[in-house]
C-alpha cells in the first residue's frame, strides 16, 4: 500500500466513524463552524482547564474530508496547551495549503498532504481548525468560512 493510500483509508475511515463525536456536558467553550461552499456543518465542544484541552467532542456533518479533519484534530489537542495548539494549528494550515508536511511534527494529521491539490476542499480541512482557535479566543459568533 502506498502512502498516499494509507492516507486515504485513514481519512475514510475517520470520516465514517467520527471519534469524539457527541456532546460535551462540562464543555466550557462551545462554538459552531460552517463551510457554505461544501455544506459542512459542525459544534465543538471544549473542556479547558488551566489553558490545557481536557476533553473535546463535536457533532455535525459534511463532506468525508471535514468530518475527517474534525476527528482527528480532536484526537491531536487532547491534553496539549493553547500555546501548543495555536502552533499546530499553523502548522496544519501550512500543511492544507503546501501539501508540506516535512518539517512539522503533526503526526497523523499528515494525512492531509494530498487536500492542497485541490483547493475546493482546503477549506473543508481547515473549518474545524479556524473553528477550534475561535472557540478558544472566547468568540461566540458561529464561525464561516466565506
Ligand atoms: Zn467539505
Amino acid at each position: 500500500m502506498s502512502l498516499r493510500e494509507l492516507y486515504q483509508e485513514i481519512i475514510i475511515d475517520h470520516g465514517k466513524t467520527p471519534r469524539n463525536f457527541g456532546k460535551l456536558p462540562e464543555a466550557n467553550h462551545q462554538l459552531e463552524g460552517h463551510n457554505p461552499l461544501c455544506g459542512d456543518r459542525l459544534t465543538l465542544y471544549l473542556f479547558e482547564e488551566n489553558g490545557v484541552i481536557k476533553a473535546v467532542k463535536f457533532e455535525g456533518s459534511g463532506c468525508a474530508i471535514s468530518m475527517a479533519s474534525t476527528s482527528l484534530m480532536t484526537e491531536s489537542v487532547i491534553g496539549k496547551s493553547l500555546t501548543e495548539i495555536n502552533r499546530l494549528a499553523e502548522q496544519f494550515h501550512h500543511l492544507a495549503l503546501t501539501g508540506d508536511a516535512e518539517q512539522a511534527d503533526l503526526g497523523k494529521l499528515a494525512v492531509f498532504s494530498g487536500v492542497a491539490e485541490f483547493p475546493m476542499r482546503v477549506k473543508c480541512a481547515t473549518l474545524a481548525w479556524h473553528t477550534l482557535k475561535s472557540a478558544l479566543s472566547n468568540q461566540t459568533n458561529p464561525v464561516s468560512t466565506e
